[in-house]
This record gives C-alpha cells, sequence and structure tokens, in this order.
C-alpha cells in the first residue's frame, strides 16, 4: 500500500491555512464553510480518506491470526500504525499503546483495569473543574462501585487551574490524578509537567485527557513524565470510532483486561484462560483496524506539517480572535487562565448562544454552543451555557472574521 503523503510535505516553516484547505475534501464539496468546530472533530485530509479506502482496496484482512500474506501484510500496516502513534507521543515502546474506540474509552478502560484493581475504600482521586464528562463519570461509577473518594481541584479567578487549591488536595490518599492537557470548554493550557511532578512526589499516578492537546500542540510523555495519556483519533484529523491510551509499561503489564474475547488471550479452557501481554490484553476482539491506519496516516499528515509549526498557527490565529472578539461591544469572552489556545468560549449580552449559533449558521459559521460537555465547569462560572468557537490547521484570519462580522449580524438581528 502507498502511503499519500500530503501535498505539502515538502514544505517548511508556518502554516499555509489556504493550501491546507485544499487538502481537505469538505471545503471544496461544501464552498465558503466557515469551519470552527474542530473541538468537537476535526475535518479529514484526502490522505486520511483515501487511505483507508486504499486499505480496503488493497490490503484488507483480519489481523494477528491468518497464516496468509494478506493478513500478515494487514497486521503488518496495524502494527505500523501503533508505531507511529508511539512517535506521536514519544512513547518508549510502541507496546505501552492501546488502540482504543477514543479518548472516553480510553479513560474507561484506565478506570476499569488499574482503577478497579488499585482503588479501595478511603483512597482519593483527584481531578479538576475542567475535566470534560469523559474525565468525570467513569471516575463516578467506579466511586460507586469502591468508595473511594472524587477530590475535585478548583479553577482560579481567571479560569485555569488554581494549583495552590490543587496542591493542597494531593492527600497521602491521592492515588490517582486525572485532568485534561487542555480544556475543551474554554481552552484554558493546564501545567501538566508541574502537575506530574507534584502528584509523583506524593506518590499518585497521573492520567492526562490529551483529547484537545494533541491536535495542537506536541506531546511528549516522557518530559510530562504521565502514566497514562488518552487523545481521540477524530480530533487528529483521523476517522472517528478510534483513539489511543499511551500507558507506562510497568503499569499495563500489572494491569488486568477489562474486556474479554478474542486476540487478547494465550491459553483458553473451561476452566482457567491467560492473557498476552499489553498492548494485546487490552484489544479484545477484532480492533478497529481501517481507523488505526487512517490514524497512523493522520499523525502522519501532522508531523508533515510540523507539530511546533502547528502550534505557533494555533496560538497567532487564537491570539488574533481574543483581540478581535475582545475590541466588540456585548461580547464576552470566557476566561481561560493564564494560557489560552485554540478555544474561544463567548457569551453575547442579551442573546441565548443557542440562537448565536444559529445565527452564525446562516454565514456558513460552523460553531458549537451549549455546556461542551463540561456542564460542572460551565456551571461553576455560572454561565448555563456558551459558544465556541475551535480552531483547526485550516482556519485562517479570514474565518475568524467571518465569525465577528457573523456575531455582529446575530447582534443587530436581536436587537430590533
Ligand atoms: C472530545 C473530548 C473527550 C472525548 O473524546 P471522544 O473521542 O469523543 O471519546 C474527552 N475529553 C476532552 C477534553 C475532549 O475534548
Amino acid at each position: 500500500m502507498t502511503l499519500l503523503t500530503p501535498a505539502h510535505s515538502a514544505r517548511r516553516g508556518p502554516l499555509d491555512p489556504r493550501a491546507i484547505r485544499r487538502d481537505f475534501p469538505i471545503f471544496e464539496r461544501n464552498p465558503g464553510l466557515v469551519f470552527l468546530d474542530s473541538g468537537a472533530s476535526a475535518q479529514k485530509p484526502a490522505a486520511v480518506i483515501d487511505g483507508v479506502a486504499e486499505y480496503y482496496r488493497s490490503d484488507y484482512a483480519n489481523v494477528h491470526r491468518g497464516v496468509y500474506r494478506l493478513s500478515a501484510r494487514s497486521t503488518e500496516l496495524y502494527e505500523q500504525a501503533r508505531e507511529k502513534v508511539r512517535r506521536f507521543l514519544n512513547a518508549r515502546q510502541a507496546s505501552e499503546i492501546v488502540f482504543v474506540r477514543g479518548g472516553t474509552e480510553g479513560i474507561n478502560l484506565v478506570a476499569n483495569s488499574w482503577g478497579a484493581s488499585m482503588l479501595r475504600p478511603g483512597d482519593e482521586v483527584l481531578i479538576s473543574e475542567l475535566e470534560h464528562h469523559s474525565n468525570i463519570v467513569p471516575w463516578q461509577l467506579l466511586r460507586d462501585r469502591i468508595g473511594f473518594a472524587l477530590v475535585v481541584a478548583p479553577i482560579n479567578a481567571t479560569g485555569g487551574l488554581d494549583l495552590a487549591a490543587f496542591e493542597a488536595r494531593l492527600g497521602p490518599r491521592t492515588r490517582l490524578v486525572a485532568v485534561t492537557h487542555h480544556a475543551n470548554a474554554t481552552g484554558a493550557l493546564l501545567p501538566v509537567e508541574t502537575i506530574a511532578r507534584l502528584a509523583h512526589a506524593r506518590g499518585a499516578k497521573l492520567l492526562i485527557d490529551g483529547c484537545q492537546a494533541a491536535p495542537r500542540l506536541p506531546v511528549d510523555v516522557q518530559a510530562i513524565d504521565c502514566d497514562f495519556y488518552v487523545f481521540s483519533g477524530h480530533k487528529t484529523y483521523g476517522p472517528t470510532g478510534i483513539g489511543a491510551l499511551y500507558g507506562r509499561k510497568e503499569l499495563l503489564d500489572a494491569m488486568p483486561p477489562w474486556q474479554g474475547g478474542g486476540d487478547m488471550i494465550l491459553n483458553v479452557t473451561f476452566e482457567k484462560t491467560t492473557f498476552q501481554d499489553p498492548p494485546s490484553r487490552f484489544e479484545a476482539g477484532t480492533p478497529d483496524i481501517s481507523g488505526a491506519i487512517g490514524l497512523g496516516i493522520a499523525v502522519d499528515y501532522m508531523e508533515a506539517l510540523g507539530r511546533e509549526a502547528i502550534l505557533a498557527h494555533e496560538e497567532a490565529l487564537t491570539d488574533y480572535g481574543v483581540d478581535r472578539l475582545s475590541r466588540m461591544a456585548g461580547v464576552r469572552l470566557v476566561g481561560a487562565g493564564q494560557r489560552r489556545l485554540g478555544i474561544l468560549s463567548f457569551q453575547v449580552d442579551g442573546i441565548h448562544p443557542h440562537d448565536v449559533a444559529t445565527v452564525l449558521d446562516q454565514h456558513k459559521v460552523a460553531v458549537r454552543a451549549g455546556h461542551h460537555c463540561a456542564q460542572p465547569l460551565i456551571d461553576k462560572l455560572g454561565l448555563g451555557a456558551t459558544t465556541r468557537a475551535s480552531l483547526g490547521v485550516y482556519n485562517d484570519e479570514s474565518d475568524i472574521d467571518a465569525l465577528a462580522e457573523a456575531v455582529a449580524a446575530a447582534q443587530k438581528m436581536f436587537r430590533r
């Protein structure tokens, strides 16, 4: 199979969103589309769409079972994708990468395998007020089974994580810290290296929800020194239904399976079953083979653009958006702490966020309105709902201008 390389892989330096848009067929099929909802799910480059189709055309067979060449080739492509994800996160070895259905499933895996086997009544799991429901609900479900305490570190007045309060909540019973790298509802970046140092100093393990960070900044799990890191393929310009969990080898090795079935066993009798080593132990059944291969192509695409270049692009465009929106009367940006990236969450005085989003849609500006799967945070901020624009590699200043103009049109319309 020939893996398609992005058109501009030869280019280096700053991103050229206009050229990048030509890599994404959705923009050709939907003329005038201003897509500002990549935080919910990113669009897919032709390299991913065609690469998945090409795999089905040329190389498809189930993995890890067949003795025939086609199955061996399919297995090789699937394992190559794992190696690409290893490089994307700078994990030490490919066996530390488990393919999962998405960010949600990655966190549920850690809860139901590591959590269910390690946590005891009286233990504590520390999360933050900035979490997506995916990093709240699995811990509540497990807490209700086991009886540990779920402790929540608050935000500060600017909307960032209150580090002093976080540290104060780290105690001798804290077994796990589970926090987002980048808050999806507001765009606040968390100081994950500092959090790792503090957590490990108290003997706690650290899980990071990287669903919003992985598409935007270079991620190095060794430099962060986290124990688990999850992200989803569909937000990193890859297919839906696939994501990855990084787990430190010593931890994965000691963790029991959470789902049973084919592909994860060594030997099965009706009395007793022995299990494969990680990552197979955690990939029961036929995996999303094409999804993994598509994710491999997507991370190749991001590497070809340059992770640092993507970050610089997101930073510059975020600054432009903050500047543009904060100069508009009646528009209030939601605070995102010391460092905001890629997400502009705002309210327009006198207009419900759903009405704002509806008017924006009439101007072909696609944004999200609501609590963004972070209801406790939005409640804490006393907001109920916000309108959220989130950026991707294909956005440029003209998209922010279109957003601002459409917001102004909504204001005009509702003033009547
Ligand atoms: C999207 C998102 C999730 C959930 O990821 P899925 O891929 O939809 O399962 C979890 N956390 C954050 C911060 C997200 O943005």
